[in-house]
């Protein structure tokens, strides 16, 4: 199910997300919401979430199907939305984003990645890169679309 030469510790928490997805649902009216699709893995994932009138994010839910890590990524990613600002979550995006890329997180970024961190493991099957990030593209998509909508202020 998931690549052999994963760090074990990296492993569990991966399944562990795979086998009980945080957040699943479909938020009714929701201001915040993409579409995403990988057409490598035919991994798919639909977010919806409430926007609060502080720019707050206060609801989350995720749908989706296809492989352990774009479903495990999806998970994680939905923990760390809700109470946060628009803003917070694109930074964490793109932070996300360096990190299965080139570049080598510090231990202050670390920090700020928490369990995210998790899936550096997968940066050693470049192949499954596109999976992990999945998430992360659906919801800058939601961010953008959000802001194309509420662009008075
Ligand atoms: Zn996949």
């Amino acid at each position: 199910m998931l690549p052999d030469g994963l760090d074990d510790l990296y492993q569990e928490i991966i399944l562990d997300h795979y086998k009980r997805p945080h957040n699943r649902g479909t938020v009714d009216g929701a201001e915040l919401k993409a579409e995403g699709y990988n057409p490598f893995c035919g991994d798919q994932i639909t977010l919806t979430a409430h926007v609060d009138s502080n720019g707050l994010i206060t609801d989350v839910g995720l749908e989706g199907q296809g492989c352990a890590i774009s479903q495990a990524s999806a998970s994680m990613m939905s923990d760390h939305l809700k109470g946060h600002t628009l803003e917070e979550v694109a930074s964490l995006s793109h932070l996300f984003r360096e990190m299965m890329h080139d570049h080598e997180v510090t231990d202050a970024e670390e920090e700020q990645l928490e369990d995210l961190a998790a899936l550096q493991g997968v940066k050693k099957f470049p192949v499954r890169i596109k999976c992990a990030l999945l998430a992360w593209a659906t919801v800058d998509d939601a961010i953008a679309e959000y802001r194309k909508t509420h662009a008075s202020s």
